[in-house]
């Protein structure tokens, strides 16, 4: 019904890519030259993008999801091995791990960072687990130095889906700051046209490690050996490769980044000015020793008391020309996930309850003040003619 693929009629998007003229010229650019793939923007982009994170390699690849399905692959994670991860991210973010047969272990989340609880990581930990799989939610860093250190005592593999958190950083104990990106063995970001910058289509892979970098270069180009020799075929590979003029897109939102970066986080705090004081609206983390960087505006509708109270308020905001989801549902009930492995309601009850009153309002580093204030003031009207304004909660105010 709300499939990105399809605009809704909404009069404010959910998100907007911020794509200028110079962007535009620097893929017209690629188009007059022979180079359309595996040409030189490729090792720009990869090079721009590590170099931000401070990691030592960049892999570009046509997906987040490709970036996260390679690293998967590189690390030999296969056929049941258990890998634990969060229930509360997209789908990819598990998915990656089915693609090798590997099993997702979810473990339920912090309800306030909404982030991977490090405590109950370690507590899933079993004989036949293999690695840790922590996404940065909604662009907060989650607790990597916990993480890590639990991952070393265990002798477990740490993956970091970035995909969200494109310039977010964590305070380092020495007072200065670690990007999201740089933890664990790898990281993927995804650059699709909702994310902090877009080449369309993309991702790249990031990690310190000579011969992880190697491997997934060769995987996303069908198994070649990166020997020069087109027709040796080392491995089972893939055809992951994204165009130079993906790539060329790529770099020309890198160099925007820090000012589109400032632009959402401007966004940002007009929704806070404007929902700051309506206790029905929890408004998204702010911690002392995180930046984040700004992906969705995700709010919880603390008022709301079912998943079907939230689908009456999306509905309001609609028919008022505001477009919102509902991010994220839980990746343990989706069907197929319910189907494979019985999973059912109630198995991670902070997930499953942040989501039920989770949602997404209009987000872009071109949003004006003037229209967040009229999805704020909409939202409060829609909650108070469906009379779920009230702050008292009907279940979870543990929380
Ligand atoms: C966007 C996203 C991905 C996948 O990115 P695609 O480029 O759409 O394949 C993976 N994980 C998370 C958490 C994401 O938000």
């Amino acid at each position: 019904m709300n499939d990105p693929g399809f605009p809704p009629a909404e009069d404010i998007e959910l998100s907007s890519p911020d794509v200028t003229e110079d962007d535009i010229e620097a893929v017209a650019a690629v188009l007059r030259t022979r180079w359309l793939s595996l040409g030189p923007k490729l090792a720009e982009f990869e090079q721009a993008v590590a170099e931000l994170v401070g990691r030592r390699w960049g892999v570009a690849v046509n997906s987040g999801t490709s970036a996260l399905h390679l690293i998967v692959r590189a690390l030999g994670l296969r056929d049941g091995d258990e890998v634990i991860t969060t229930p509360y991210s997209f789908i990819a973010s598990a998915n990656c791990l089915l693609y090798e047969r590997a099993v997702p272990k979810f473990v339920d989340v912090d309800p306030t960072t909404l982030n991977l609880d490090p405590e109950s990581v370690e507590e899933a930990i079993t004989a036949r687990t293999k690695a840790v799989l922590g996404v940065d939610v909604f662009g907060l860093p989650a607790d990597w130095p916990r993480l890590e250190e639990i991952a070393e005592r265990h002798s477990l593999a740490l993956i970091e889906d970035s995909c969200e958190a494109l310039g977010a950083r964590r305070r380092t104990q020495d007072g200065g700051w670690q990007c999201a990106g740089s933890f664990g063995e790898a990281a993927a970001f995804a650059f699709y046209p909702n994310k902090q910058i877009t080449t369309g289509e993309g991702g790249v892979i990031v990690t310190d490690d000579d011969e992880l970098a190697q491997v997934c270069r060769s995987l996303r180009n069908q198994g070649r050996n990166n020997n020069g020799e087109w027709v040796e075929h080392a491995r089972l590979g893939y055809n992951y490769r994204i165009s130079d003029m993906n790539c060329a897109l790529g770099l020309a939102q890198m160099k925007r980044l820090d000012e589109m970066l400032a632009s959402r986080r401007a966004v940002a705090t007009w929704y806070a000015e404007s929902l700051g004081d309506y206790p029905a609206v929890a408004l998204p983390a702010e911690l002392a020793d995180c930046e984040r960087s700004w992906f969705v505006y995700v709010v919880r509708l603390l008022g709301c008391p079912t998943r079907e109270a939230l689908r009456d308020v999306m509905g309001k905001l609609r028919a008022q020309g505001i477009a919102c989801s509902n991010y994220f549902p839980c990746i343990h009930l989706q069907p197929f996930y319910r189907e494979l492995f019985g999973y059912r309601e109630g198995d991670f009850p902070v997930a499953e309850r942040v989501s039920a009153q989770s949602l997404a309002l209009p987000f872009s580093s071109r949003l004006s003040r003037e229209r967040v204030r009229r999805v704020a003031d909409t939202l409060r009207e829609v909650l108070q003619q469906l009379g779920l304004d009230a702050t008292s909660r009907v279940r979870g105010a543990e929380d």
